[in-house]
């Protein structure tokens, strides 16, 4: 009897697809095999196997099974609810976890080895090659090593003394030593890291929400409920999420100290051969400890013990393009189909983690001062009415005070802008004319040290022009507002014997090199560090005593649902650099809204108030954590089509109840790359399976052609 074997393709397709089993290939689920699609050889994976029932039609054949790990049960089951919460096709997600499989292998490398014979001649260049030829090196790092010319390491070979071998070198992920201790924990650490620990004992499926303000140590206590899953358990595999690659490398060092070994680590700044080595040593259960970004998250895990969300409030867990998931939500979907532990940390969690906390859904921890002698920054708010900085100035008469008063005393600065380059906007004196990225509905904005405009949302980009593209005057475009190239500049003119540095995405391209930036800051070669939020989160930096925030109310602007909530986190994160050691910090904001409530519970330090008030609104309207959202893009270049078929869509609304619809509506962004764009917004109850009433939606209506439609359950950006 033959088997067909169903084989889910990484592409968004929307279901696995039947193949026929080659006599003797002997599949199992989970098996990675090469099946043909039309003219193409495809990666799948098998995910169901059924004998055939004769008189079917004939199907292809599984080309050949792979010699690679198979995908675990687990991790199966996890794209495939991962799929259906988002409305999107299973292959979505098995692009995303078995990226690291289509990775390229490492390339073999040539090393020099002794074979043992002695060469015919020797002469003390020869013998400090042979010397040092005891490790295996490439023919031009031994010729280094011994001080000699290529042309002896040659010689060698020419006499028998040396082979030369292709190796494929090693990685190894070596047991973490459980033996090593943690640093002694003060009290409420040690009561936090007792409830995980006897949560990770009792086995199962938990969440633990770990609440503990900037700096108490909430790294310190969830190390320790690592250390209990790996003990418990010989197997048992610990996975880390952080929402930055800057802050992997502080996470890794931290792990590797506790536990002597180095955890896998994860993330888009990896390169692909050292990717296809974690994921395959992850599958086979080789690497015990991964620290990584969100899409680490679907790694093949073959016994997921214990999952830790570090920053679990942090927005850039929320992946809005392409597969579009929330990493927060779906670490605790994978969490529940594992049977593993969950932590969640923060010190300003999200509200929908707070809700869970508070009806008892998830256990709550919380550490509620820093480690040691240091103290919470003192927040001050500086009214911009009142005292405004300079025209074409950004920094306020009272924040230059502070910096000059920190600079004086040997400590350093962070002024935090959380916009990326020079100007945010450009425009001509002469005519008006704003310049605006093609077709798109977006300002270019201004980079000085590129000398481009630069669209952040479609990432064109062309040389800042010097005559207006639109009336022809010369020298007439002008920069608006501030980017933190601008602070930058300013910060340059007051303290111009100060160490000043940038921290954003443009400025730091790699891991590599935001570690050199963070490690800088951290040993006080810097005075004052200029950054966007890339380094406002989770970094330690002990010499810093004052953070100025630029523009405290620029996240409340754009006024959706998380906007309070957002600016909220980011700048209690902000104001939570300073002061982490054992000098007093403070913080400024320069705000024109000093009565709004989130500037004043910043103020206070109530992070309760506000969530409170928070709370009762959202409760309210009805909208999460209380109830649900879902928004559904529809885009098309052409406006007419897109018009009738928003209306065809409109109408092909399920009823249901505890379900209303909003829109359509012309998008906020209407117009990018050319696509004229339309929202509906659904809310539903909190008893409502959203996603099964948007797939029964979606499954009504037939875009047509050139018009696309996209869902995402949960929306963070209302664009
Ligand atoms: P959080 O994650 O809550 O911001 P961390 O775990 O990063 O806090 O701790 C803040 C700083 O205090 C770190 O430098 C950490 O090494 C140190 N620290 C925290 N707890 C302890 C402890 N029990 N013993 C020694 N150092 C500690």
């Amino acid at each position: 009897m033959s088997r067909i074997a169903s084989v889910l393709l990484p592409m968004p397709l929307p279901e696995a697809f039947d193949y026929a089993e080659p006599e003797g290939m002997e599949l199992q689920v989970g098996d990675q095999v090469a099946a043909p699609l039309g003219p193409r050889l495809l990666r799948g994976v098998v995910t169901a196997l059924r004998e055939a029932a004769g008189g079917n039609r004939p199907l292809k054949l599984i080309e050949a099974k792979l010699d690679d790990p198979p995908l675990p049960p687990g991790t199966l089951e996890f794209i495939q609810w991962a799929a259906r919460y988002s409305v999107d096709s299973p292959g979505s997600p098995l692009a995303i976890a078995t990226r690291g499989a289509r990775a390229p292998k490492a390339r073999p490398e040539k090393v020099m080895e002794l074979t043992g014979a002695a060469p015919a001649r020797m002469t003390p260049a020869r013998a400090r090659v042979l010397e040092a030829a005891i490790k295996p090196l490439s023919p031009a790092d031994l010729a280094r090593a011994a001080r000699v010319s290529s042309s002896v390491v040659k010689g060698l070979v020419d006499d028998g003394a040396l082979v030369m071998r292709l190796i494929v070198p090693e990685v190894r992920y070596p047991e973490p030593d459980l033996a090593l201790a943690g640093h002694p924990l003060n009290a409420s650490q040690a009561a936090a890291a007792e409830a995980l620990k006897a949560m990770v004992r009792e086995g199962g499926f938990n969440v633990a929400l770990l609440d503990g303000v900037t700096g108490s140590g909430k790294t310190e206590v969830y190390l320790e409920a690592a250390a209990e899953a790996l003990a418990r358990d010989p197997a048992a595999q610990v996975l880390v999420l952080l929402p930055e690659i800057a802050l992997t490398q502080a996470v890794i060092a931290r792990f590797e100290s506790r536990f002597g070994a180095r955890p896998g680590e994860w993330h888009s700044d990896v390169a692909p051969p050292m990717r296809r080595r974690v994921w395959e040593a992850v599958a086979t259960g080789g690497c015990r400890i991964v620290v990584g970004a969100r899409s680490a998250l679907f790694l093949p895990f073959t016994r997921l013990a214990l999952i830790v969300v570090d920053e679990e409030h942090d927005s850039s867990y929320k992946q809005d393009e392409g597969f579009i998931y929330q990493a927060r939500d779906l670490a605790v979907a994978r969490g529940k189909i594992e049977d593993a532990a969950v932590v969640l940390a923060s010190a300003t969690p999200s509200l929908e983690s707070l809700r869970n906390a508070e009806t008892g859904r998830y256990r709550w921890l919380k550490l509620s001062s820093r480690h040691g002698v240091a103290r919470l920054p003192d927040i001050s708010l500086i009214d911009l009415r009142e005292t405004p900085p300079e025209t074409g100035r950004w920094l306020s008469p009272p924040l230059v005070q502070a910096m000059v008063e920190t600079f004086a005393a040997g400590e350093q600065t962070l002024l935090f802008l959380n916009r990326r380059g020079y100007a945010p906007l450009v425009l001509c004196k002469a005519c008006g004319e704003r310049m605006t990225s093609p077709d798109t509905d977006s300002w270019l904005v201004e980079h000085r040290y590129t000398g481009r405009l630069v669209c952040h949302l479609t990432g064109f980009s062309m040389p800042k022009p010097d005559k207006c593209p639109h009336c022809g005057a010369r020298d007439s475009l002008t920069s608006i507002g501030p980017g933190v190239e601008r602070v930058e500049e300013e910060a340059r003119g007051l303290f111009p014997q100060a160490r000043i540095s940038v921290f954003s995405s443009d400025t730091v391209w790699d891991a590599k090199e935001a570690r050199r930036l963070v490690a800088s800051m951290a040993d006080g070669e810097i005075d004052i560090l200029v950054a966007t939020q890339a380094a406002a989160k989770g970094h330690n930096f002990p010499k810093l005593t004052l953070v100025g925030v630029v523009d405290a109310d620029l996240g409340l602007r754009g006024g959706d649902l998380r906007a309070a909530e957002r600016t909220y986190q980011l700048l209690a994160q902000a104001t939570g650099r300073a002061g982490r050691k054992d000098r007093p910090g403070r913080a400024l904001l320069q705000t024109y809204a000093p009565e709004h409530a989130v500037m004043q519970a910043l103020k206070a330090q109530d992070r309760d108030a506000f969530v409170e008030a928070e709370m009762a609104e959202r409760e309210i309207m009805k909208l999460p954590p209380f109830g649900r959202l879902g928004a559904i893009v529809v885009s098309g270049p052409d406006p007419q089509a897109l018009e009738a078929f928003v209306r065809t869509m409109a109408e092909a609304a399920p009823n249901a109840e505890g379900v209303e619809v909003y829109g359509p509506a012309d998008a906020p962004l209407g117009l990018v790359r050319g696509r004229r764009r339309k929202r509906f917004l659904v809310r539903a109850d909190r008893t409502v399976d959203l996603s099964a009433y948007l797939a029964t939606w979606r499954a009504r209506v037939r875009p047509p052609g050139a018009i696309r439609v996209s869902i995402d359950v949960d929306p963070y950006s209302f664009l």
